[in-house]
């Protein structure tokens, strides 16, 4: 549509305007506008517009921003008048003028990025003080002390944040007029004292600068405003932007608004609020306050606050002390509440008993908080079921499923890791599996350190509270057995020295031994010297309520990966509607499987290698039987074995003597299989469905074990639905050749059974060949699930198991934006999903479609496996929650979200 002159002539006006005005009722912007004013500003002019008590002031957009570093650090020319003329409009409506020496306006000067970057720019407070209008102020009610405390604290921030002068430069000027004038506090120090330690600031200033303190108000504010944009791009800024994925490009906006002070007398204060008790969720009114007080005293945490409302601490409540401004602020917590449908968190500050607005916000919350405030809004008619499944975060259900540390704790940690499964536990360090058995047997509590894990370790993970590795990254066996356990699991902690031999872990300058006492945070990745206090997790009956109404929203299944009756129970309860991936070689690993599973692998002949799995086969049975009973009703994928051979047989040469003996095989013949079976990259070589082309016989057991298991519990009544998964296909004659070989064992089975069995046979898709000829591929294949741990290690070509030790490099130096085996890459790897996709449904429009890498369990992955069209995704039992959030948010067309 082609616009009128005259809208169009507005529209560039609206466009080109940098500054927006808020103040005695009405505002410019509103509380939609946080990508140009900033959170701060755009709620700013949204409570000024619904009438509640904000000082006036004005902001200058993000644009104004992006224009300043555009232009080299230089504001634009257009600026200073609009500058001018709101601060004229604040004198009005104030009744004091900027610099008059009589009746002097103050101002702030405050940073406001569009999302929360709490304290990592900069702010400037009291600005407008020089030697003439520091007397005025003393006149308007405060007194000298008040107006030479303020000058003090506005040199110190202007001499920082705008001349940039080290902090340390001016501390010592404070704490030597206490210490002459004998007093303890500064709140003790006179007038006299505190005119004396402004001008020794000014002095550092001169100093350090080489000029005088700026005694001119516009220059004063042009400096600031100067500095607070200069402040999106300090260190800290930058960090912060970079661990929450903020995009540098964004901006601050700057808000210049009329001080009001909470430090002017006993009649005055500052404080937060929350509108709800963030920790849990609950319906009271939480916050602090200090009275007499500025808020960066608040900050400083240097005196004990005080309740909002009366409580048992014994401290003065502000409903005893000011009980006006408590029942004022009362009203206004409900009104921003009803206003914004959600928790607020409040900053206030009051002056001479009447009370002021400086900021709202949407509070942060605990994940048993969020629930509980969604579920309790619904029911107070505030807000619908579907805007609750919004609200809440997938990673605060993670929450609400593990242990935490304690928020109140004080430790820091040791060193940090890849945080490879949630939860925190505490025990004494053990270096190896069995110790882990026979320690916890004994009943202690044991963390298990390692450099990495292997499929022999199961027993000792098992009896550990939580593993560490120094090694491998967030698809290592460690990280992913762990998160099936739902395990806390710290991985790829390059900074612990593990030295398995002599039982010892050096990090930095300490020394760990077997049985010291560690705690491990697998929520965070830290790891904590000692027993750090933890919160259990909290289920409770807002839970059941929040995830019914999730499912409503929901439109893709959620399945777990699961290799056991019990994991598929805890799967099942915690809402899967099936098994995505049942890796059948963790079955193969029990005390009483791995000698038959060797005899297997070190067999002269076939019929050797039958016999072996003749032994094996009854096992195998059982074990579908218990997974298929305790997921009756729901299908379960089974995926054949998948692991190269070597896996199976000891290395150490004491072992492979022992398995000679126990097999009366000789030792040379024996070595000389461990030999043979060695691969420099194994990963890449004998695995998968290549090994159940070259021994057809060990995939024939294992399908034979699966359909005896189902057409066994189907003659029992049991309804199973069998789909049984062919891993690391690359070519559809590998694909045809070992469904003709299933089809042929299931028909046996069926004919000798006599049931009615339904079964599917598909494969995994985790190798970028794959992706290519899917259409080729979906010809035999009745399913697909995206294996994208290993299609994402083909990708890029990293090893899964080595590329820890480069990848958080990557990540800091924006190389990658996320780690790609935590994070699927939609550019590159996504793209070979979609493709597999279009390719396989070309083939066979009613291709079953789902991803069981470990991306099945990260939200941004399964807000991609929506846009798809997957039909499920599948992931470890204790992310199924979360997943089956994450699924109801992308239905409900939410941006993904990190965590
Ligand atoms: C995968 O490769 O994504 C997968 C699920 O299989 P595994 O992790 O067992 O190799
Ligand atoms: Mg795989």
């Amino acid at each position: 549509m082609v616009m009128g002159g005259r809208l169009a002539k507005e529209e560039e006006e609206m466009s080109s305007k940098l500054v927006y005005s808020f103040g005695a009722g009405k505002a410019d912007g509103e509380a939609g506008m946080k990508a140009l004013l900033g959170g701060k500003g755009a709620n700013l002019a949204e409570m000024t517009n619904i009438g509640v008590p904000v000082p006036p002031g004005f902001t200058i957009s993000t644009d104004v921003c992006t224009q300043f570093y555009k232009e080299g650090g230089k504001l634009p020319d257009q600026l200073e008048p609009e500058i001018r003329e709101q601060i004229a409009r604040i004198e009005e409506i104030v009744g004091a003028r900027f610099g008059d020496p009589s009746n002097p306006l103050l101002v702030s000067v405050r940073s406001g990025a569009r999302a929360s970057m709490p304290g990592m720019m900069d702010t400037v407070l009291n600005l407008g003080l020089t030697p003439e209008t520091v007397e005025g102020l003393a006149a308007m009610g405060g007194g000298e002390r008040f107006a030479y405390d303020s000058y003090r604290r506005f040199v110190t921030m202007y001499g920082n944040v705008v001349l940039g002068i080290p902090h340390e430069a001016f501390e010592g000027e404070l704490e030597a007029a206490m210490k002459k004038a004998g007093v303890k506090e500064d709140s003790q120090l006179d007038a006299d004292a505190l005119k004396g330690v402004v001008e020794s600031l000014k002095d550092i200033v001169k100093r350090e600068t080489g000029n005088n303190f700026p005694d001119d108000v516009w220059e004063q504010l042009r400096g600031s405003v100067r500095a607070v944009f200069s402040s999106w791009n300090n260190n800290r800024a930058v960090s912060y932007r970079r661990l929450h994925r903020i995009p540098d490009e964004w901006g601050t906006a700057v808000t210049v608004q009329a001080m009001v002070f909470g430090n002017m007398g006993p009649d005055c204060a500052t404080g937060v609020a929350f509108t709800r008790d963030p920790a849990t969720g609950e319906n009271r009114f939480y916050g602090e306050y200090l009275p007499n007080a500025q808020g960066e005293d608040v900050v400083a945490g240097t005196r004990t606050p005080r309740p909002l409302a009366k409580d048992d601490s014994g401290l003065p409540s502000l409903e005893e002390t000011m009980p006006e401004a408590y029942k004022e602020l009362c009203d206004i917590r409900a009104r921003l509440e009803k206003h914004y449908k959600d928790v607020q968190d409040l900053e206030f500050t009051i002056q001479k008993g009447r009370l002021w607005l400086l900021q709202t916000r949407t509070g942060k919350r605990t994940g048993t908080a969020a629930v509980k405030i969604a579920v309790d809004l619904v029911k107070e008619g505030v807000i619908d079921s579907r805007t609750a499944v919004r609200r809440v975060e997938p990673a605060h259900l993670d929450q609400l499923l593990h242990p935490q540390i304690d928020p109140k704790a004080k430790e820091s940690p040791i060193a940090k890791g890849l945080p490879a499964s949630p939860g925190a536990a505490g025990g004494k360090v053990v270096f190896t599996a069995a110790d882990a058995v026979s320690w916890a047997e004994r009943g202690e509590n044991v963390i298990l350190i390692r450099n990495e894990t292997s499929p022999d370790d199961i027993d000792g993970m098992h009896s550990a509270r939580a593993v560490v590795t120094s090694r491998g990254g967030m698809t290592s066996h460690a990280a992913v057995v762990a998160r099936g356990m739902g395990k806390s699991c710290v991985v790829g902690c390059g900074a612990l020295s593990v030295d398995a031999g002599s039982k010892t872990i050096t990090v930095g300058s300490q020394t760990i031994v077997e049985g010291d006492r560690v705690t491990v945070d697998g929520t965070t990745g830290n790891i904590y010297l000692g027993e750090v206090p933890t919160m259990e997790a909290a289920m409770t009956g807002d839970f059941a309520e929040f995830m019914k109404w999730v499912d409503e929203a929901r439109t893709i299944g959620v399945r777990a990966n699961s290799d056991t009756p019990g994991d598929s129970e805890n799967a099942r309860r915690f809402g899967a509607e099936g098994i995505g991936l049942c890796r059948t070689e963790h079955m193969f690993f029990g005390e009483e499987r791995l000698p038959a599973v060797q005899e297997m692998i070190l067999a002269d002949d076939v019929e050797d290698r039958k016999k072996a799995l003749d032994v094996l086969l009854p096992f195998q049975r059982d074990d579908f039987v218990g997974i298929f009973k305790a997921m009756e009703g729901l299908p379960v994928t089974v995926r054949l074995l998948d692991p190269p051979l070597h896996e199976f047989l000891p290395t150490s040469p004491e072992a492979v003597k022992r398995l000679a003996e126990r097999t009366g095989k000789s030792l040379q013949k024996v070595q000389a299989k461990v030999e043979s079976l060695r691969e420099a990259n194994p990963m890449l070589g004998h695995r998968g469905c290549r090994v159940g082309i070259s021994f057809p016989e060990v995939y024939e057991m294992q399908m034979r074990a699966i359909f005896e298991a189902a057409c066994s519990l189907t003659k029992e009544g049991v309804k199973v639905l069998p789909e049984i998964m062919i891993p690391l296909i690359g070519t559809s004659a590998e694909f045809n050749r070992l469904r003709a070989m299933c089809d042929e064992v299931g028909a046996e089975v069926i004919k000798q059974t006599g049931v009615d069995l339904k079964y599917l046979v598909g494969t995994m898709i985790e190798i970028p060949r794959a992706c290519l000829v899917a259409d080729d591929i979906a010809k035999q294949a009745q399913f697909f699930s995206f294996g994208t741990n290993d299609l994402t290690q083909m990708t890029f070509g990293y090893s899964r198991d080595d590329a820890g030790v480069f990848l958080p490099e990557y990540v800091e130096k924006g190389i990658l934006k996320e780690d790609p085996f935590q994070v699927l890459d939609t550019e590159g790897v996504g793209l070979l999903v979609r493709m597999g996709i279009e390719k396989g449904r070309g083939e066979r429009p009613d291709l079953k479609v789902g991803i069981c890498g470990e991306h099945g369990g990260d939200p941004a992955s399964v807000h991609f496996c929506f846009s798809v069209g997957m039909d499920y995704v599948s992931c470890s039992p204790y992310r199924v929650p979360l997943a089956r959030l994450a699924a109801a948010q992308a239905a409900l067309g939410m941006e993904a979200r990190g965590d």
